[in-house]
């Protein structure tokens, strides 16, 4: 009954501006411990058909960003600043309720492990067609049919045969696309994808990338890409967020921070990533160090006890001084290094390196 399709919105932007604008955002955990400040003011704008990747270490705060959004975190023990505004819509201060009615229809996320997602109880086509009728108020044979259709979509063979099979049955890489489908059952406008492809191998992965990016064309999808990954940006995105302790480092197109890294951060993602350039099975050289305590944040710049170029920054606001990153868009970093300074250093130090 309904067509994949959605007619193109008559603007992508709201008065407000973009499509997804996140302003300021903050996520607190109370823990025994003391506050984890998770997400600590940050800022971004994502419009349609377009995908943002956010890359960072583990820990860095990107499922926690992605969580704020969706509405997921548990408001008992989490504290959300700022604003998130969906299509002109506020969703910081939503009830579960509302958020819940916006969750499936106007967003989803697809999650790095699909049987997380995915009940072993229940046929593939029951729990497709499930999600469909809860939002659509579809009957049993029309949430049937278009779970075969979704099916057809995300490439599983024999897709009448299938929808009756169980998640079990389906291979890795088949139930990352069920829940591909799943997923985007209701047409929703906003994706978040976390770690989508981390537990695939490497020809599944990039099947499956490529599969995101061919719906997100055919449908007008904004999507979040969040991985540790900058191969995965490469292949997907068009803008890119490196993130660090809960907050942007580097933001600009993917073109622009691959091509001309300026934050230390990133050249250190960069040098532990083999699948961009080089060989994949090339060992993973990490950033040196660990990344902070979010409840004790070091003063300064977050970074600077694992940065190699502090002392090439006169005065000492490194250790002193929080960098911003600039509100406007571009190509921007947090980081007190002068522009020229971030482009010396990675001409000649960081460049020749990555090979
Ligand atoms: P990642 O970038 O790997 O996705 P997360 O967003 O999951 O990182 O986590 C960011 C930080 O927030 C981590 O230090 C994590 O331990 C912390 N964190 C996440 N959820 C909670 C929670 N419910 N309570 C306390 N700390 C949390
Ligand atoms: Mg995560």
């Amino acid at each position: 009954m309904s067509t994949l399709a959605k007619p193109q919105a008559a603007t992508d932007r709201t008065e407000d501006g973009s499509f997804l604008s996140v302003r300021d955002l903050e996520v607190r955990f109370r823990t025994e411990d003391g506050i984890v400040k998770a997400v600590d003011g940050l800022s971004f704008e994502l419009e349609k058909g377009t995908t943002l990747g956010i890359v960072g270490e583990s820990g860095s705060g990107k499922s926690v960003t992605n969580l704020a959004i969706l509405g997921l975190h548990n408001p008992a023990a989490t504290e959300i600043g700022g604003s998130i505004r969906l299509d002109g819509e506020e969703l910081v201060g939503r009830t579960n309720r509302e958020l819940e009615h916006l969750r499936g229809r106007k967003m989803a996320m697809i999650f790095q492990d699909p049987l997380t997602a995915l009940s072993p109880y229940y046929t593939i086509g029951r729990q497709i067609g499930e999600t469909y009728r809860k939002h659509t108020g579809a009957s049993k044979q029309e949430a049937r049919d278009r779970a075969v259709e979704m099916l057809t979509r995300v490439g599983i063979p024999q897709p009448a045969l299938r929808v009756d099979d169980y998640p079990h049955q389906f291979s890795g890489g088949m139930r990352q696309r069920a829940m591909i489908a799943m997923s985007l059952v209701c047409d929703p406008d906003l994706l978040i994808a976390d770690e989508p492809t981390t537990a695939l191998d490497v020809t599944v992965q990039a099947q499956i990338l490529d599969l995101l990016k061919d719906l997100q064309q055919e449908l007008g999808t904004a999507i979040i890409m969040i991985t540790h990954d900058l191969g995965v940006i490469a292949r997907t995105a068009h803008d890119v967020m490196v993130m660090y302790a809960g907050r942007a480092v580097e933001r600009g197109t993917v073109r622009e921070v691959l091509k001309a890294p300026r934050h230390p951060y990133t050249w250190g993602l960069l040098s532990s990533m083999p699948s961009l350039r080089g060989p994949l099975d090339q060992p993973l050289r990490p950033v040196r160090g660990t990344p902070p305590s979010l409840i004790n944040l070091p003063t300064g710049c977050p970074f600077n006890p694992r940065c190699d170029f502090r002392d090439q920054v006169t005065g000492n606001g490194c250790t002193t001084e929080r960098p911003l990153l600039a509100p406007a868009a571009g190509h921007a970093t947090a980081c007190h290094l002068t522009a020229a300074g971030q482009q010396d250093i990675y001409i000649n130090q960081i460049q020749p390196r990555l090979g």
